[in-house]
């Protein structure tokens, strides 16, 4: 999808939003309500709007150790000690046995792609962004990772193919994460 497209997609948002709004000021003009038939049943619908802006703010302690390798350029996860089960994303505490007693072990940054789809319609939050892809890799390990995908020919991505983990940072974000790229690029 090309960038005019792209923008379009929110452009398009952003001009239907403000036709409708347009309406509702023109009801209010003439009726002094912000009041309208719905258009299918007729039934008499009352207009609000609020814009909402959503902040994420969680607590990220009990595997603070990821972020710290992160960082480092190391990619690691939570192991259980008490029966050996590993986890990605890790895990303060097992599911399995209940048991908060997990080490840290690094993963394998190579895998075989599972699967993988390109996000062409994105929300709305996401409209900036180009078209990116999502995948996700089995490692060695029997755990899969889900993350981007960077590849410079997407037509060439195969299941099955060989992927490897990269530590970056990305942009727009600018902040460090992974994703995975084909293996030989
Ligand atoms: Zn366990």
């Amino acid at each position: 999808m090309s960038r005019e497209e792209k923008v379009s997609q929110r452009e398009l948002f952003d001009k239907q939003m403000k036709e409708f709004e347009e309406f509702v000021e023109s009801m209010k003009d003439s009726l002094g309500l912000p009041t309208f038939p719905d258009m299918k049943s007729g039934a008499l619908q009352w207009y609000d709007q609020r814009w909402i802006t959503t902040r994420f703010v969680i607590s990220v302690e009990g595997i603070k150790e990821f972020f710290d390798k992160l960082i480092d350029g190391k990619f690691v996860t939570t192991k259980c000690k008490s029966c050996g089960e590993l986890y990605f994303p890790p895990q303060k505490d097992c599911p399995k046995c209940r048991k908060s007693d997990m080490e840290w072990v690094e993963l394998s940054r190579e895998g075989e792609l599972l699967t993988y789809t390109q996000i062409n319609v994105k929300p709305y939050s996401f409209s900036h962004y180009d078209d990116y892809i999502v995948g996700i890799v089995r490692l060695p390990e029997g755990i899969n990772v889900t993350a981007w995908i960077r590849a410079d020919d997407p037509s060439k991505l195969q299941i099955g193919m060989k992927m490897r983990l990269e530590i970056v940072r990305r942009k727009p974000e600018n902040y460090i994460t992974y994703e995975w790229v084909p293996a030989e690029e």
